[in-house]
């Protein structure tokens, strides 16, 4: 039998007032709502009615309690944010930087175009990195960290020019012409501006970084660095110029590099074309080609046919009489050769395989002289004919094929994609993607050559900046050999960690898909190309001395504008000049040379830890860097690439002004102008969004997972906040847990805050915060919100002040200060500031030697947890416990709903089992459930208690208990003591002995 006698201790030992603090409402300083927001289902149960709050407000005791005091608010004070802001950007970083004992992190920032506004894709880009660096800081490194910006390139040139056209517009005049220099000037202008808004968004984001001091692509130390680069490149003769067919913008006259295009659905007209031939076939009746293609504006740059050894063709007479030549596989597939029942509209007259094509000659429709049938693996009997129009200056497979038979580059195609004079009149100065193709198809029905058209919708490349479609087009342009150093760079992509994993076949794949890299272009704002031609002759003269002496040049004359305000004189080596005259070239580099070079800021041979960007980055930044720090040291300029994904709105559609989903990170952070609609959450709330993200996904943003990142926020803080309310009054000695004092549950939550920091560490180390993040929010709710901060009260508020018991309560919170507080701090940077400037009693150790350290949390390395706090077989008695616990709860719960009690601890609890096990399991632990379920008195026995008015049997292989328990409850047979609402008093308005004790002085 149980007894009374442990009934009893549990009541000397444990209690629980929640009413007692819901009662002191009106505590000046402290308005105690918190309690409200971190209750579960199980503890919101025990709330107070307004009649019991009135009564407590006049009771007596109220200054005898230990209420919690902290000045640490709900909410953060607005008006502190640039405070936090500064201290957890500018300042933690300078002082940081100055920590030289430390072991380096460096994550090299890829620069964001200077373009634009911020919005919140960048913010997330940002606040990754942040997080990473943040943690690495925990760690005890240095981080290095310095924000780049973009600011050349066609982005930035054409929202110049755009703005230059409005500004003359309002003055009624045409869009004016600018000289290369004005353009230079505007764009500078532009990037310079942007670059300084986007920082202050970036730190208005608590981005740490070297903000003072970031890096930009247009300074000129920049390019003198960039230009040694490519100078290296010439030395190891991966530079050269070659007259082929490029992707080329008309939209933008500029060629462009693969990764600046984008494909999108596009209608072309398709056309059949015969082209008779003059020599090879011995049949009687003239025999032609039949040709397919979807830009018939190239067919006048068509040199040869190209068909497939091994296919097999047919000459076929046509309903018409005529022969034509078709692969034997497409015949079912040309709506052209069939009846309209869909019967063939064709005999086959002879068939042969394509190598005997080879070396026959046909007449094109625009070329007089004969033009060769030549083999090529390419061909397929996939589409088309079998029989491929082949125009070495618009493509990149009939260039070499061309290559490969001597065929003339030819593309009669200029800058604005119009003809040029060196074809037929009819089209000279139309555009090729419109007058020009109707032109085309003109003068093939006039020569009665085109067979049958119908409009085509396929994929088709645009210009991504422009939104245009772009042509190929053979123009002599400046490249990098790729093929040279592609064994080189795909061994060094296998050597790099990735994260995800699946990086490694996309970056693998761009490098291995990519022959050779365009990296001219026709626009004024960008670095030259450091070349000069022969006035006459036009050949080009680069020697790795010539870039050198450019460079140079350039350096002494206040960068790269210089290239243009300079006589062409200047930038030739003085030992050329005799050689001349020389004409400087007005070709500038592709942008991502320029980023793609930005490793050279690291040191010479200095390799990143990280570069963390968009998963597109794979074709552009991270390969840029790959092949230009390969091609000139060697070896990848990064040890680990980790890329996160795309926003999406709730519904996975992208982020986009048209749908109108987009959100704009300050309306995230202040809230928009109906603030009901679009609550703000805080920079806290728009990091922690960030952090639940699973970034290498597409990343959802929308009103629900931003409420649930704000109430995540929102509970943190009110956690941090009960944990600085009950820290008042002791200092640093209080993180020494105490030999005696500490309760089961106490040992309990140390256990779990032990395994919550684990889980956190290992999720910071392995990139995936949002687990981090689930591990805090468990934490919080499951374990100190819904257990432990509701019992703990009565022995923090009541015991007295020094008593072992409430020590340890202390204790345990002191120590949950610090482990959570780290946990969240490189996520929410303001807030931890914030709770160190609250907490800096427990939090800094009293020293003499008070050091700049003390200025930061953070500045504190990532402490382990001790491993004696590990205590499993106590975890797996509480998981049985808060069962019990809960069973409890809803049992109380149903004598509240029936007005038979107000407050748990109106009720005396009694728990049976007749299983003896179970029984001896539960007995040491009626003090322990006591508090947990804040009821005057738990008791453990054989059988139910006989007097009890109310019981319940809760199933035990539901509810997960080793044997059946009979829960009953009665009204308390005690009295309530006015000071801690527990009914453990001898008589009505009497102290309880604990109370007497506490209030005595007594301890
Ligand atoms: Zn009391």
């Amino acid at each position: 039998m149980i007894p009374r006698r442990l009934a009893l201790a549990a009541v000397a030992s444990s209690s629980g007032p929640k009413s007692a603090i819901n009662g002191l409402r009106s505590t000046p300083a402290w308005h105690w709502t918190a309690s409200r927001s971190a209750s579960s289902t199980a503890t919101t149960t025990n709330q107070q009615n307004p009649d019991t709050m009135a009564a407590a407000r006049q009771h007596s005791y109220a200054h005898t309690l230990q209420l919690p005091q902290t000045a640490f608010g709900m909410r953060p004070d607005q008006r502190l944010r640039p405070t936090y802001l500064k201290r957890t950007t500018d300042d933690l970083y300078q002082w940081q930087a100055a920590q030289t004992d430390r072991d380096p992190f460096i994550l090299h920032d890829g620069p964001p175009y200077a373009n634009g506004d911020v919005h919140t894709g960048h913010a997330l880009n940002k606040i990754l990195k942040d997080v990473i660096n943040r943690h690495q800081l925990l760690e005890g490194r240095t981080v290095h960290y310095v924000p780049g910006f973009d600011c050349h390139g066609m982005p930035i040139e054409h929202k110049a020019l755009q703005e230059a056209a409005k500004e003359a517009k309002k003055l009624k005049l045409p869009p004016p012409k600018l000289t290369p220099l004005e353009v230079r000037a505007r764009a500078r202008a532009l990037a310079t501006a942007t670059v300084a808004t986007q920082t202050a968004a970036f730190k208005g984001f608590a981005v740490m970084g070297d903000w003072d001091r970031p890096y930009l692509t247009m300074a000129p130390e920049y390019v003198t660095r960039q230009l040694k680069v490519f100078e290296k490149m010439v030395e190891r003769g991966l530079i050269y110029r070659q007259n082929k067919p490029v992707y080329f913008s008309p939209s933008t006259q500029t060629a462009l590099a693969e990764a600046e295009l984008e494909y999108e659905e596009h209608t072309s007209t398709s056309v059949y074309v015969k082209m008779p031939f003059l020599t090879g076939p011995t049949d009687s009746t003239p025999v032609s080609a039949l040709i397919w293609t979807t830009t018939p504006w190239t067919l006048p740059a068509n040199q040869a046919i190209a068909v497939h050894a091994d296919l097999e063709y047919a000459v076929i007479a046509a309903v018409s009489g005529e022969h034509w030549l078709v692969g034997v596989d497409r015949l079912a597939d040309l709506p052209f050769l069939r009846t309209d029942d869909g019967e063939p509209a064709y005999t086959v007259v002879r068939t042969m395989q394509g190598r005997n094509l080879v070396g026959w000659t046909y007449r094109a429709p625009f070329k007089s002289e004969p033009c060769p049938v030549v083999a090529a693996d390419y061909v397929t009997a996939d589409s088309g004919t079998g029989l491929v129009h082949t125009a070495p200056g618009h493509g990149m497979d009939d260039y070499l094929t061309g290559l490969k038979h001597g065929l003339a580059v030819f593309s009669p195609v200029d800058d604005y994609g119009k003809f040029t004079s060196e074809t037929l009149p009819e089209l000279v100065g139309k555009p090729v993607l419109g007058d020009g193709t109707t032109a085309v198809l003109d003068l093939l029905t006039t020569q009665n050559v085109l067979v049958y058209q119908h409009k085509y919708v396929h994929k088709y490349p645009y210009d991504w900046r422009s939104k245009k479609p772009v042509i190929q087009r053979a123009t002599p342009q400046w490249f990098a050999a790729i093929d040279a150093i592609k064994t080189e760079a795909t061994s060094a992509v296998n050597a790099i960690a990735m994260v995800p994993e699946t990086g490694r076949t996309r970056l693998r794949r761009y490098v291995a898909d990519r022959s050779e890299w365009c990296i001219s272009r026709q626009r004024a704002w960008g670095v030259p190309i450091p070349v000069v031609y022969h006035a006459e002759s036009g050949e080009p003269f680069m020697t790795p001395q010539s870039v050198a002496h450019i460079a140079q040049v350039l350096e002494a004359n206040g960068g790269a504008d210089a290239w243009w305000t300079l006589p062409d004189e200047a930038f030739v080596l003085p030992e050329m000049r005799a050689k001349g005259p020389w004409k400087k070239g007005a070709d500038t580099m592709d942008v991502w040379f320029d980023s793609g070079t930005s490793w050279t800021l690291l040191g010479s041979d200095t390799v990143a830890d990280v570069y963390f960007e968009g998963s597109d980055q794979h074709r552009g930044w991270f390969q840029s860097a790959l092949l230009t720090s390969i091609a000139t040291r060697g070896h990848a300029p990064y040890k680990k690439i980790i890329t996160h994904g795309f926003l999406v709105d709730e519904k996975k559609q992208k982020m986009s002004k048209s749908i109108g989903n987009v959100v704009a990170p300050d309306t995230i952070i202040n809230g928009g102008s109906d603030k009901k609609a679009a609550p703000g959450y805080g920079v806290d709330g728009l990091r922690l969004w960030v952090a639940m993200a699973e970034y290498t996904r597409d990343i959802a943003l929308g009103k629900q997972v931003l409420a649930s990142a704000g109430e995540a926020a929102r509970k943190i803080r009110n956690t941090c906040r009960y944990l600085l309310g009950n820290l008042h009054g002791v200092d640093a000695s209080v993180l020494t847990l105490p030999a005696e004092g500490l309760t089961p549950l106490d040992r309990y939550v140390l256990h779990e805050l032990g395994g919550m920091s684990r889980v956190v560490q290992a999720a910071y180390r392995s990139h995936a915060y949002y687990k981090a993040v689930q591990a805090i929010n468990v934490f919080t709710n499951n374990v100190l919100s819904a257990v432990y901060f509701e019992a703990l009260k009565d022995r923090l508020y009541a015991d007295a002040p020094a008593s072992p018991s409430r020590r340890a309560a202390q204790s345990v919170l002191a120590n949950t200060l610090v482990h959570y507080t780290q946990a969240i701090a490189p996520i929410l940077p303001l807030m931890v500031e914030e709770i160190y400037d609250h907490g800096r009693h427990v939090l800094t150790a009293p020293r003499a030697d008070k050091t700049e350290a003390d200025g930061y949390f953070v500045a504190r390395k990532w402490e382990d947890v001790p491993a004696a706090w590990d205590q499993p077989a106590l975890a797996d008695d509480f998981a049985k416990l808060i069962t019990v616990r809960n069973a409890a709860n809803q049992l109380l719960e149903q004598l509240r709903l029936r007005k038979l009690i107000k407050t748990n601890q109106e009720a005396e609890l009694t728990l049976s089992t007749a299983d003896p096990t179970f029984r001896a399991f539960l007995e040491p632990y009626a003090a322990t459930l006591q508090s947990l379920v804040v009821s005057s008195h738990v008791c453990v026995t054989e059988t139910p208690d006989a007097d009890a008015k109310y019981g319940s049997t809760p199933d035990h292989v539901e509810a997960g208990l080793p044997a059946r328990l009979t829960l009953t409850a009665r009204r308390a047979r005690a009295h309530k003591c006015p000071r801690c609402w527990n009914y453990w008093s001898a008589a009505e308005g009497a102290l309880c002995a604990r109370c007497t004790a506490a209030v005595g002085g007594g301890q």
